[in-house]
């Protein structure tokens, strides 16, 4: 594409955009909560070329760079973006709804400046909210004020998928609108359209969603496709941070933004079943293991740990003194050795703080057994002291009540949700996955003190029938 290098293309009168005050957050956010704001706006004659200069300030080598912005027009507006990293974000024009676009990558060091050109075939109003570029953090998992920086190579390609909404901003760049090849000052008004903001429960701030079609999905996914409408309090339903009014969705809208959602959910998820960690792997561990982590997300009675992945390996390697609990081998490495659950996880217990470290042979003989089945009277003593499980609990294997009451009130979401999941519903050797996972979800029911309070396969039988 032909391109005069430099700010020399445009003869343009530039104008700064002074709305880029960055994301708002919500000191407590439960990811149901909403607002709007009122965007800048300009309108476009048939032929016209708007410019979004973006200039990227100096920085130090493999610091993360990032421009980017929502906007919202209808079709007829043609857009490209020239800019010195190749991949980026452009979502098509889809006025009422609003789109987005942007990059993220690792910068040169070097200042550098990115130009969007936006020309109508047509005349066209375009309205714009948040358009930034400058230094930003590397990725991670933002939770209750904390942060987490991610390091794990495989997530930290293709950011250009998750921009805008994965830019923390440390330093901003300029960021200033023109028009081309006119010396006009372009004419900005503070009448744009409205842009609806939600919050995520886990970085708290409040992001972009439409709500005239939620299938534009912009920093959230949707909650509930198959079984809509969502009815979910916080999902489908948020409420006005400050009148409270109700705005009641078709489909709903995860809690977590997509950037949370794999810096917290997923990279969390992940990084326990690598490295150091139980070798057994099977399918049913993966979805209990998933299923659990979700449960622990989505639910605010629950404590969440914080400690994941490699953090907590070697938080437990340490505590266990670099030897296996059972037979005191020594562990020379975190990645001798293998963690385990403590409490199984077929019976709901998570991977947590109060995993035990071992050796890999002996994980496999204690294997799902609960800690009264595989140790001593002695052994449970010491175990109970390192884990801070009580010994009452670790001498009679019970399930995790707590997951199992919060389960037994998410019965849509576990029917709905998160056995919709592609994975779900796909079907290996002639048997649905997720039939095979409330078979299992139904033994650690059965194992609760007092008998199994529902009856699962018949709640997912006849579920299935009223779909049908
Ligand atoms: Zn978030
Ligand atoms: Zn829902
Ligand atoms: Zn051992």
């Amino acid at each position: 594409m032909a391109k005069l290098p430099g700010k020399t293309a445009y003869s343009g009168v530039r104008r700064p955009m002074t709305r880029e005050s960055g994301f708002s957050s919500h000191p407590d956010s439960t990811g149901g909560e909403w607002k709007q704001e009122r965007s800048k706006s300009l309108n476009l004659n048939a032929g016209e070329s708007l410019e979004i200069i973006f200039t990227i300030p100096k920085h130090i080598e493999g610091t993360w760079i990032a421009f980017g912005g929502w906007y919202c027009a209808d079709k007829g507006l043609v857009i490209n973006i020239h800019s010195p990293y190749p991949k980026n974000t452009l979502s098509e024009p889809a006025s009422p709804n609003w789109s987005k676009f942007g990059s993220m990558w690792q910068g040169n060091g070097a200042a550098s400046t990115v130009t969007v050109t936006m020309t109508a075939t047509k005349d066209i109003s375009i309205s714009l909210w948040n358009l930034a570029c400058g230094l930003v953090e590397q990725p991670g998992c933002h939770t209750a004020g904390k942060f987490e920086v991610c390091t794990a190579p495989s997530y930290l390609i293709n950011l250009h998928l998750l921009s805008p909404e994965a830019h923390f901003w440390t330093t901003k760049g300029e960021t200033e609108v023109a028009l081309l090849d006119s010396a006009e000052s372009i004419d900005l008004n503070d009448a744009g359209a409205y842009i609806r903001l939600k919050t995520c429960n886990r970085c708290a701030r409040f992001l972009p969603i439409n709500v005239d079609d939620e299938r534009v999905q912009l920093s959230f996914s949707n909650h509930c496709v198959a079984r809509r409408p969502c009815v979910h309090t916080g999902f489908g339903k948020l409420r006005h941070t400050e009148t409270q009014e109700i705005l009641q969705l078709e489909y709903g809208y995860q809690l977590e933004c997509r950037f949370c959602k794999k810096y917290c959910v997923n990279a969390a998820h992940n990084k326990n079943r690598t490295g150091a960690q139980m070798k057994e792997d099977g399918a049913r561990r993966r979805h209990f293991e998933l299923l659990v982590t979700e449960l622990y997300q989505m639910s605010r009675q629950m404590a969440f740990k914080h400690k994941t992945g490699v953090e907590l390996s070697d938080y437990v390697w340490k505590k266990f003194g670099c030897k296996c609990f059972n037979c005191k081998t020594d562990l020379p490495t975190v990645k001798s050795m293998a963690l385990d659950h403590t409490r199984p996880l077929a019976l709901l217990w998570p991977l947590d703080e109060t995993a035990t470290a071992l050796c890999g042979s002996c994980n496999s003989s204690k294997s799902d057994r609960f800690p009264s089945d595989f140790y001593t009277a002695a052994q449970l003593i010491e175990l109970g002291g390192l884990t801070g499980i009580p010994g009452n609990e670790l001498a009679n294997p019970t399930p995790n009540m707590e997951v199992i009451n919060e389960l037994i009130g998410r019965l849509d979401w576990l029917f709905g949700t998160f056995l919709m999941k592609p994975e779900m519903i796909r079907v290996r050797d002639g048997k649905i996955t997720g039939e095979l996972v409330v078979k299992a979800l139904q033994k650690a029911f059965n194992a609760a003190p007092g008998g199994s309070p529902v009856n699962l396969i018949d709640e997912y039988e006849s579920r299935r029938q009223s779909e049908a």
